[in-house]
This record gives structure tokens, C-alpha cells and sequence, in this order.
């Protein structure tokens, strides 16, 4: 069964609050709202094709929106000054791909998961069609002039969430005969289709795949994403860190955990692994626990030519013991040899280890000073780092 899809993002989004842009390019844990409802999609292997169905001003911010996924995506289309009239472009720019099914999707509802449109595409095989919904967990009251008059029977209710999928004859003409009809109130498609006739079921949505819709819902959202969710809490931390070690006889290096020969030595009590060194001082300055020098003094002969991993993996168990975690740690080498280019990637392999990060998370760069100053001299070697970690 070939099923398409439609993200509805054409809406003006002004109930968020605010001015600039829709809430559906809003940023959401740096990426756009959109951008992460596309990638759900776009990353499911059994649909397609995707259409998005935007309005006409939005396009720089769609076209930004979806760079990232090239030929898996349709080219937009221009939606209309309704919802339904939004949903019938998309309807119609798909058909020629002839689907049997398709799913419509609302662009603020980012948290969809694979097993919801699993389960709605699954449902599709014996209905015209199906919808995602939670059971109605709170009391429902009736109230009038603020007073309540009566409590609601729960029983048999539900919060109908997206996508909704249909049979893709079925709902084109079901969306077809409502235009005919002048009825442009629907709230939803399974609205259309219920009003048209179609045999539509419900499959378990879930509580997490809400409709973004206030400045309130984003502030929850960003929270939940940047792992202070609930009621924990939490802050960011930034914390920076700066060596340097002069050069001394020798045939290689230790930078960022990696040997690199070279026609000289680093100086220092431990392996002088000036890297390591200063990304082990910003881990430590962010989360405010001295520096590299306390922890580890010189003066102390255990950490002679000690392997500087060991003094990084202290500072992130100083973060994991405060339940913090460590979003990204940028080093930056300043010398003028060796070359950090062929060995970058190692370092960074190495980093991420030592932290148990993800490679997407660890940067390491590497500048000259051209010719200025004692690294330009090659006196020695300097590092700075930075690091930012989530504290609850
Ligand atoms: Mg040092």
C-alpha cells in the first residue's frame, strides 16, 4: 500500500503569542518545529511521497526548514486561506502519485512517533479511516458564566491528535463534497469524513504528541527536550578552559588523548596533554569545582606522566555525581606544528569516549598564531575549550 503524506503548515500561528515567524518555524531544542515533524516522516522508510503544504510567504522559511532532506521531499505547495482548502492542495498535488492512502499531519505536532503512524497506517488495511487519540484522563465539567452546571460522562470520549489517515479516494472525495457543500468549519479531516460518511476508527495516539499551540506549550516542550523535564528543573552551565605547554626534546605528542609525532616533546608533570588539560578545566569551571591544578596537584608525584585521561574522566564524574550531563565540548589547539587536520578525527573519537558522548557533540579545531607570540615561535603548545553542561 503506497501512502503519502501531508503536513499542514499554512496556519498563521498567532495564538502562541509573539510576532515573527508561524509557530510552526518556531526553534524547538535547535531545531525548527518543522524541521523536526518532517524528520519523523521523512525518516519512516515505508511512506511517502511527503508533501508540505505551507503558505505563500513562508517559503524562505520552509525552504530552510527542509534543507536537510533533499530528494525525500515533494515540492511544497501553497495551501489555502482554510484548513480544509490547505488539505485540498495537498490533496490534490498528490495526486498523481495515484497513493492509496494518506496520512495528514498538523507541522505543530512534532512529537509524533514511527509506532503512532505505524499504527494508523496498520489501521488502514480494513477502514476508510483511522485517527490517533488519548483517552480523556481529567474530569470534564460543563460550565456557564464560570459556574458549573453539569460534569460530562467521560465514557467512550477522546483527544483526537494527527495524523489522520484515510483511503486516499475516499477522502478526496469526502473533502470534495464538502467544499461543494460550503462547509468550511471542520476542525479536522476525520471531521470531513465523519460528516461525509466514512468509516473511521481510533488507534492509541499518545500524550506526548501534542499540538504545540501557546507560548506555554513551547516553554514546556524546550524543558522537556533539554532533559530538565517534570517537575526536576535545571540550568545550563558554560564553562571555559585555557593550558599551555612548552615544547622540549622528544619525537611525539600528546594532544586530545592521541599521540602525534613530532619532532618534539611536550614539558609537564603528566603526559601534558594540553588539550585534555583545558577541556578538563572548562568541565570543571562550569559545574564550579576549581581546577585541574587542585584536583591534581603537581607537587604530587602519583600523577607523574600520568595519562591525561584520567583527569577528564574525574571532572565528568564530578558532573554525573551532581546528576548534570554534558551537552558539547569545543577544544581548540594553537600551534603552528603539527598538523591537526589528519589526526582531528581520532581526537574527537577519543573525547567522546573518555565523556561517553556522542561524536556530534565533541568539536575539536585547531589555529596558528601566524608566527606571533610564543606558539608562532613554537615555543610551545596552547589549547582553550569550552564546555556546556545541564544542571538539575
Ligand atoms: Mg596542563
Amino acid at each position: 500500500m503506497q501512502t503519502a503524506v501531508i503536513i499542514v503548515a499554512a496556519g498563521r500561528g498567532t495564538r502562541a503569542g509573539g510576532n515573527g515567524p508561524p509557530k510552526q518555524y518556531w526553534p524547538l531544542g535547535g531545531q525548527s518545529v518543522l524541521e523536526r515533524t518532517l524528520g519523523v516522516f521523512g525518516g519512516h522508510p515505508g511512506i511517502g511521497p511527503i508533501v508540505t503544504v505551507i503558505h505563500g510567504q513562508d517559503r524562505e522559511l520552509y525552504d530552510q526548514a527542509s534543507s536537510a532532506f533533499g530528494d525525500r521531499l515533494e515540492q511544497p505547495v501553497i495551501g489555502g486561506t482554510t484548513r480544509q482548502d490547505s488539505v485540498l492542495a495537498g490533496l490534490e498535488a498528490i495526486g498523481p502519485a495515484a497513493p492509496d492512502a494518506v496520512l495528514i499531519h498538523d507541522a505543530v505536532r512534532p512529537f509524533v512517533t514511527v509506532e503512532i503512524i505505524d499504527r494508523v497506517v496498520g489501521a488502514l488495511g480494513s477502514t476508510d479511516g483511522a485517527l490517533p487519540a488519548i483517552r480523556l484522563a481529567d474530569t470534564l465539567k460543563r460550565a456557564e458564566d464560570g459556574h458549573v452546571v453539569e460534569t460530562l460522562k467521560r465514557d467512550n470520549l477522546w483527544c483526537a491528535q494527527t495524523p489522520q489517515g484515510f483511503r486516499y479516494d475516499k477522502i478526496c472525495e469526502a473533502h470534495e463534497a464538502a467544499r461543494g457543500n460550503g462547509q468550511a468549519d471542520f476542525t479536522d479531516d476525520a471531521q470531513v469524513a465523519e460528516w461525509h460518511g466514512l468509516d473511521v476508527v481510533v488507534v492509541e495516539g499518545a500524550a506526548s504528541n501534542v499540538k504545540l499551540t501557546t507560548a506555554e506549550d513551547f516553554a514546556i516542550a524546550e524543558r522537556h527536550l533539554s532533559g530538565g523535564g517534570g517537575s526536576a528543573g535545571g540550568e545550563w552551565r558554560a564553562g571555559h578552559g585555557s593550558d599551555t605547554h612548552r615544547f622540549e626534546a622528544g619525537d611525539h605528542l600528546m594532544l586530545c588523548g592521541v599521540r602525534v609525532p613530532h619532532d618534539k616533546g611536550l614539558k609537564g608533570h603528566s603526559d601534558a596533554d594540553v588539550g585534555l588539560h583545558a577541556l578538563t578545566d572548562a568541565l570543571l569551571g562550569a559545574i564550579g569545582d576549581g581546577d585541574i591544578g587542585v584536583h591534581f596537584p603537581p607537587s604530587d608525584p602519583k600523577w607523574r606522566g600520568a595519562a591525561s585521561d584520567v583527569f577528564l574522566k574525574d571532572a565528568a564524574e564530578r558532573i554525573a555525581s551532581r546528576r548534570g550531563r554534558i551537552a558539547n565540548v569545543d577544544v581548540t589547539l594553537i600551534c603552528e606544528a603539527p598538523k591537526i587536520g589528519p589526526h582531528r578525527q581520532a581526537m574527537r573519537e577519543k573525547i567522546a569516549k573518555i565523556l561517553d558522548l556522542g561524536l556530534d557533540r565533541v568539536s575539536v579545531k585547531a589555529t596558528t598564531t601566524e608566527g606571533l607570540g610564543y606558539t608562532g615561535r613554537a615555543e610551545g603548545i596552547a589549547a582553550q575549550a569550552s564546555a556546556s553542561v545541564w544542571l538539575p
